[in-house]
Parts: C-alpha cells; sequence; structure tokens
C-alpha cells in the first residue's frame, strides 16, 4: 500500500509504498526509546526504498547512533542512518546501507491509517527500560534480542503479503 508520512511541523513530508505496513514491531532499544519512543518502544514498518519520495529534503538530518555490540570494548557508529526533521525533530525513517533496497518509516510519522495487528512482536526487551511495562496480548511474541522473524517473514506467516 501507499503510505504518506510527515513529521510534526510539516516542513518534511514523504510517501512511499510499502508491501509491509502492519505496526506490529515494537523495539524496546534504548536508541527507539529516546529518539521517537516517548511510551517507551518505537515502531518501524517496511518499504520500498526505491519509491520513497521526500517533499522537503533540505530539512532533513541523519543520526547515527554509536552502538556497542556484545563483547566489543569499544562503540563503533551504527551504519543505520535515521532520518528526522531539523525543525521539529519528529523521525521518519531508517535507513540502513546493509540493506539498500529497504526502508523502514516510523509508524508514528505516516498520516495513511494503518492496518492494526492481529498480534505484536516486542523485541529488545533486554534493553527496556526499567518503568516500561510491557503491554502484551496472550497471543504477542517477545524477545531479549532481536527476533528470528523479520518484517516481511511476519507479513507472509500470517498472509498478509
Ligand atoms: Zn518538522
Ligand atoms: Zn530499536
Amino acid at each position: 500500500m501507499r503510505l504518506d508520512g510527515s513529521c510534526h511541523c510539516g516542513a518534511v513530508r514523504f510517501t512511499l509504498e510499502s508491501a509491509h505496513p502492519y505496526p506490529f514491531n515494537l523495539c524496546y532499544c534504548s536508541i527507539c526509546r529516546k529518539t521517537a519512543g516517548g511510551g517507551g518502544f518505537a515502531i518501524n514498518l517496511g518499504g520500498s526504498n526505491a519509491t520513497l519520495s521526500i517533499d522537503g529534503r533540505e530539512n532533513v538530518r541523519v543520526y547515527q547512533a554509536m552502538v556497542r555490540d556484545p563483547g566489543e570494548a569499544h562503540p563503533h557508529q551504527s551504519p543505520g542512518r535515521r532520518h528526522f526533521c531539523g525543525l521539529c525533530g519528529s523521525h521518519l525513517w531508517l535507513w540502513d546501507p546493509r540493506w539498500p533496497d529497504l526502508v523502514h518509516p516510523l509508524a508514528s510519522a505516516i498520516d495513511t491509517p494503518l492496518p492494526v495487528p492481529p498480534e505484536r512482536t516486542h523485541l529488545l526487551l533486554d534493553s527496556k527500560a526499567s518503568w516500561v511495562q510491557i503491554q502484551s496480548d496472550p497471543q504477542d511474541k517477545l524477545y531479549p534480542g532481536f527476533p528470528e522473524e523479520s518484517i516481511a517473514e511476519w507479513h507472509q506467516r500470517l498472509g498478509f503479503a
């Protein structure tokens, strides 16, 4: 489906085609929580980077977080590029050169009504803030780290792709 998105102030608008638009993937990592997840998590969707069209690109800024993998002595800069509005701070999408054909818009930035997911995935719970209570349904899946299942595979399993 076609997704239309925007930042809060309207200086950045974007559209893209998404084969994987269900907002089921709740990430509790500190980057998502601090940059885009005031309630304790952020939700990424899956879309086609080739179809991404941006109005107000001059207002877009990019954040690459410093991350430290388990067993790594020093942090390194994540290749993942988090795009946000430089005027109002809304986080808009993630693009990672390791998967250049994909783009991951934040559900919070999408204006198109999204389908309601019948089950959700809660990931990176090892990084969850202590005050955040997991609001999960019985059919939800909970992971301390990353799930095996990709966003695309979730949609395939449930018959949405
Ligand atoms: Zn803005
Ligand atoms: Zn995250």
